[in-house]
């Protein structure tokens, strides 16, 4: 009877690992909760549906799910992560220790006993090797309180173990990228079509990370609409406090013209089909000349004769005619 059953929190991402992790602690008759975690760089819409997939893999559990936005906060932490970045912009330690906050937060809340999640010990770089494990515990003050149950039995002693909630027997010993032990245990449990590795995090993709880095460099305070725009188009850096972005295909035009803000000027060929463009930032309006050649380089209009280009600020219309650019023009600022 669920009234009876102890209480544990699950970090859910919607991969196989955290839905194994949550199996096995249902198995040994856990009452168990899901927190997922969402932030600006991995919103679950990243074009494949999982914020609807991780709903879908809760219910699948018969789990809770509560998702936890972290936005402003985890902007913050971006600027100085205690724990560094890895290969990308990734700041993997104080990223984990953010989500296991606000586990840890949910389990005060609803009286669970200890947080599962389904890490794996070795499988990623930066934050899954055992220092890294044992930093975010103490980090998070829940030193003994997290149980990562497909690598427990590797790992020290946890709280639960000490009290007799769960056995060490019970918990899995995997270690490593190779996912041949959680396939097996994935058929065990009736898991069909496993989810591959690797979730939607943009910040571990080397361009991204690139992008990103750049906005940081530049910008003191960074808004969800500037990390917005770096999900989409081509990214040129025209001076230290201006940018230019132009759209790749029609849904990111749509998009940039979603974003654009008052201060930013849009630019597209009057006569042809093309990208949409924004400039921001403080000198915007001197790049003028040199983001219309661009937007024309990128469009269907003639290479060798001038074109019209539209500009738009602040809702306000002009026209200015340009030659469409030559690459070495303007490749120096791409990002
Ligand atoms: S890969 Fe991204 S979401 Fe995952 S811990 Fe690292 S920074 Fe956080």
């Amino acid at each position: 009877m669920t009234e009876d059953k102890k209480k544990v929190v699950a970090l859910l991402s919607g991969g196989l690992d955290s839905q194994l992790a949550v199996r096995m602690m249902q198995e040994q008759g856990f009452d168990v909760s899901a927190v997922a975690i969402k932030t600006p760089f991995c919103d679950f819409d990243c074009g494949r549906g999982c914020g609807f997939e991780i709903r879908e893999r809760a219910d699948d559990l018969n789990v809770n799910l509560k998702t936890v936005y972290l936005g402003d906060e985890y902007i913050e932490m971006l600027k100085h992560p205690k724990h560094g970045m890895g290969a990308g912009f990734n700041p993997c330690v104080d990223c984990r220790s953010m989500m296991f906050e606000a586990a840890k937060k949910h389990m005060d809340e609803i009286g669970a006993e200890f947080i599962i999640s389904g890490e794996v010990l070795g499988q990623r770089p930066m934050s899954q090797h055992a220092p890294a494990l044992r930093t975010i515990e103490k980090d998070t003050g829940l030193l003994g309180k997290i149980v990562r149950p497909l690598s427990a039995g590797l790992l020290p002693e946890t709280d639960p173990e000490k009290e007799g909630l769960i056995k060490r027997e019970d918990l899995g010993m995997i270690r490593g990228r190779t996912r041949k032990a959680q396939f097996e245990m994935a058929k065990k449990y009736g898991i069909e079509n496993p989810p591959n590795a690797g979730g939607g995090c943009l910040l571990t993709d080397p361009a991204f990370g690139l992008r990103t880095k750049d906005l940081f460099d530049h910008i003191e305070n960074p808004t969800i609409n500037d990390i917005d725009l770096l999900k989409i188009g081509r990214h040129l850096r025209l001076d230290e406090e201006t940018k230019l972005v132009v759209g790749r295909n029609k849904d990111e035009n749509e998009m940039i013209k979603a974003i654009a803000l008052p201060n930013d000027i849009l630019l597209e060929a009057r006569d042809h089909m093309g990208p949409v463009s924004i400039l921001r930032g403080k000198n915007a309006d001197d790049h003028i000349s040199l983001a219309s050649s661009v937007t024309l380089r990128y469009s269907d209009a003639p290479k060798d004769t001038q074109n019209y280009v539209r500009v738009t600020k602040d809702k306000k219309q002009d026209e200015v005619i340009a030659y469409s650019a030559k690459e070495e023009s303007y490749i120096k600022f791409r990002i």
